[in-house]
């Protein structure tokens, strides 16, 4: 009860009671009390979706967080997990080459895109299966497990094949038919926030997965539209403690897409460890300039060593912070 002097009359405004009712005061009051029902306002179409809209996917739906499996890498264990790889798979030398370097610094997954969604439609799009055939090459050569971007339901099943996580990209973050495909999949599933996605968005096309009864999902931040076109996009480096508190789901950043600049990648990829997340996911190129798609922000390899060595050091400092 709130009352409140207005003019000569008293106005008292009731909280719906615990069973849904609207009782006045029983005590007498003078002058007679004028009960007015003020309804609840009509939810607004712009007004943010509450929180519950998300379910399964809410920190309290679990007692422990998720670790998602990848090959031999777990995300969202105790250690954050080094994910790197070229953008695009172009030859068979260059991908075998980086998943090597990637793995002598302590690389646990490589990525590469071999079905490339670019934003325009004369840039090089990825080598299509080719690439996919090359990834399980260096999978055998290296043991490293691939994650690889799958950019539509139809081509679910030959990304499957080859793939051990696939990725759902940025740009496809709300295509709900491809979340509902890749949740009915039962794979490992990266999925990137929308170029202009909130928190809240990005967790719903995360439900999506789980409501396919799969709950091997990553969230990868990497950046979104601001106003600043300094930088590619800017990394909200907060989304990592604050998905920790609304999700069990892990969360790894990726700080090529987020800056696309190369010099940054290193001092990035600390700060997010240091955030708390999971892993980081980094483009890695033998000759970064040559890369056929994001060579500015490619690193090279004595590069992604150096972050594979700070990464390390900046987990053992972080430890006991985040559990
Ligand atoms: C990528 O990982 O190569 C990619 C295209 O990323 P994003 O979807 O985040 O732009
Ligand atoms: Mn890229």
């Amino acid at each position: 009860m709130q009352p409140s002097r207005l003019s000569k009359r008293t106005a008292i405004r009731l909280k719906r009671s615990a069973r849904g009712g609207q009782r006045p005061p029983t005590a007498p009051l003078h002058p007679p009390l004028l009960v007015v029902p003020i309804p609840a306002p009509a939810p607004s179409p712009s007004a943010p979706v509450p929180a519950r809209a998300y379910k399964l996917v809410q920190r309290a739906a679990r007692t422990t967080r998720t670790v998602v499996q990848v090959g031999d890498a777990r995300i969202g264990g105790t250690a954050p997990v080094l994910i790197g790889g070229p953008c695009s798979v172009e030859s068979e030398e260059q991908v075998l080459a980086t998943a090597s370097a990637v793995r002598s610094a302590g690389g646990q997954i490589l990525r590469g895109g071999a079905f490339k969604p670019r934003t325009s439609p004369y840039a090089f799009s990825g080598l299509g299966e080719e690439g996919l055939r090359l990834l399980a090459l260096a999978r055998a050569r290296t043991g490293l497990p691939v994650v690889t971007e799958v950019i539509t339901p139809e081509d679910m099943a030959l990304v499957s094949r080859y793939a051990d996580m696939l990725q759902v990209g940025s740009r496809n973050m709300q295509n709900y038919p491809l979340l509902r495909a890749v949740g009915r999949s039962g794979m490992p599933i990266l999925l990137k926030r929308g170029l202009a996605a909130t928190i809240e968005e990005w967790l719903l096309a995360a439900e999506y997965i789980l409501a396919e009864g799969n709950d091997q999902v990553v969230l990868c931040e990497r950046g979104i539209r601001g106003i600043d076109t300094t930088l590619r996009n800017q990394l909200d480096l907060s989304a990592v403690p604050l998905l920790r508190e609304l999700t069990h789901l892990p969360v790894i950043v990726d700080p090529s897409h987020a800056t696309g600049r190369r010099s940054l990648i290193l001092p990035v990829s600390l700060a997010a460890v240091a955030a708390g997340a999971n892993g980081l996911i980094i483009e890695v190129h033998p000759e970064p300039d040559q890369a056929l798609s994001d060579a500015a922000q490619a690193v090279d390899f004595a590069c992604f060593a150096e972050i594979g060595r700070g990464v390390r050091g900046v987990a053992a400092a972080a430890a006991g912070y985040y559990l």
